[in-house]
């Protein structure tokens, strides 16, 4: 092992909702756990950002469940304040089933889940190879990982295009049940206004066509103290402008957006979520790809986000050498 190498006993990449929960499951079994994530913070699309004293989640825009264990994670979180009850629904959707959101912001529950984890930022890792019995991942900066279990939980398509860089040969029949999922892609505007929206209580509103999928109000939200909107669009307009000039996209958005708005726009900005939401959900709530050295393939595309991180735990726990 050179100054480059890090080894532990699982490695978990992607700090999202998944990788965190699986994280923190395995550190409590008692494994070593090492977290790597490409991006500055962890969260993945669990995503928050600062424009001009604007706070915006332009992401997930709140989160649900059903489950005991992921009730008792948002439990946790409301305890120590990273985690608030929004609402119980929307204008058209007042179901009275709670729906949470991060305090101060969505990538507070990400951090809160974080809490003693050795998390590695800005490490993009570009290839993932077995050897002997363990895995290597190589990162863009040069350095290595080996563990003897990985979970990877980014979307499919980029978990795929690390192990094809690593030369890992899945069967064909693994490779075209995982080729097969598909995300939708969403363009995200987030607009500073100079005055309130015309979004009503409690500040989010799914309208039923158009090209907007989803707007929301983050004052109202309770998570900006400025006027911010954050407007979804659609697959179907997000996939025609994807490579179209971002700002004018924006603008089309926030024209399709007039009537909500009703004040003006003083800034905005345009992320573009190529793996916004799986477009079907795979029967499996996680894939073991590999049993020696075991690789779990987990994330929002097998289950729910944190069921499938739970899943993947015990995929890992399943096997003898991890
Ligand atoms: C616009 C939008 C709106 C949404 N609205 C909602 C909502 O209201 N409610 C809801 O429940 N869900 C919503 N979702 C979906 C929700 O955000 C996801 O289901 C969930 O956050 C996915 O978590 P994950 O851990 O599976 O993946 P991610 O959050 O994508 O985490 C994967 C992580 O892997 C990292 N990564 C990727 N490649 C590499 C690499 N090569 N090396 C290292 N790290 C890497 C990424 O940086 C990322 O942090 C929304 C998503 C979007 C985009």
């Amino acid at each position: 092992m050179d100054a480059t190498e890090q080894t532990t006993d699982v490695l978990i990449i992607g700090a999202g909702m998944a990788g965190l929960i699986a994280a923190a499951e395995l550190q409590r079994a008692g494994r070593r756990v090492l977290v790597l994530d490409k991006g500055r913070g962890v969260g993945g699309r669990l995503a928050s950002r600062r424009i001009d004293g604007a706070m915006f989640d332009h992401g997930a825009q709140f989160i649900t469940t059903r489950d005991p264990r992921f009730a008792d994670v948002l439990e946790r979180g409301r305890q120590n304040g990273a985690v608030e009850e929004w609402c119980r629904g929307f204008a058209g959707s007042a179901d009275g089933h709670a729906r949470w959101r991060g305090k101060p912001a969505m990538s507070a529950v990400a951090k809160h889940l974080a809490l003693g984890l050795d998390l590695h930022l800005e490490m993009q890792v570009v290839a993932l190879r077995s050897a002997e019995d363990r895995w290597r991942a190589e990162t863009a900066t040069g350095l290595t990982f080996t563990a003897e279990a990985v979970v990877l939980t980014p979307p499919v398509p980029q978990s795929l295009a690390m192990l094809d860089a690593g030369g890992f040969v899945l069967t064909s029949e693994m490779r075209t049940r995982l080729a097969a999922i598909e995300y939708e892609r969403c363009l995200a505007v987030m607009a500073v206004l100079d005055g309130p929206s015309r979004i009503p209580p409690p500040g989010g509103f799914a309208p039923a066509d158009g090209p907007i999928a989803w707007i929301a109000d983050n004052a109202l939200k309770g998570i900006s103290a400025e006027p911010a909107v954050t407007i979804h669009a659609r697959n179907a307009f997000s996939l025609k402008h994807w490579e179209r000039d971002r700002q004018e996209s924006g603008r089309a958005l926030l024209d399709a957006a007039a009537p909500w708005l009703g004040a003006g726009i003083k800034t905005f900005q345009v992320h573009g979520w190529r793996y916004s939401k799986p477009m079907k959900v795979h029967e499996e709530p996680c894939v073991l790809v590999s049993q020696s050295p075991p690789l779990v393939l987990a994330g929002d595309a097998f289950a729910g986000a944190a069921l499938s991180g739970w899943a993947a735990v015990e995929a890992i726990l399943a096997q003898r050498h991890a």
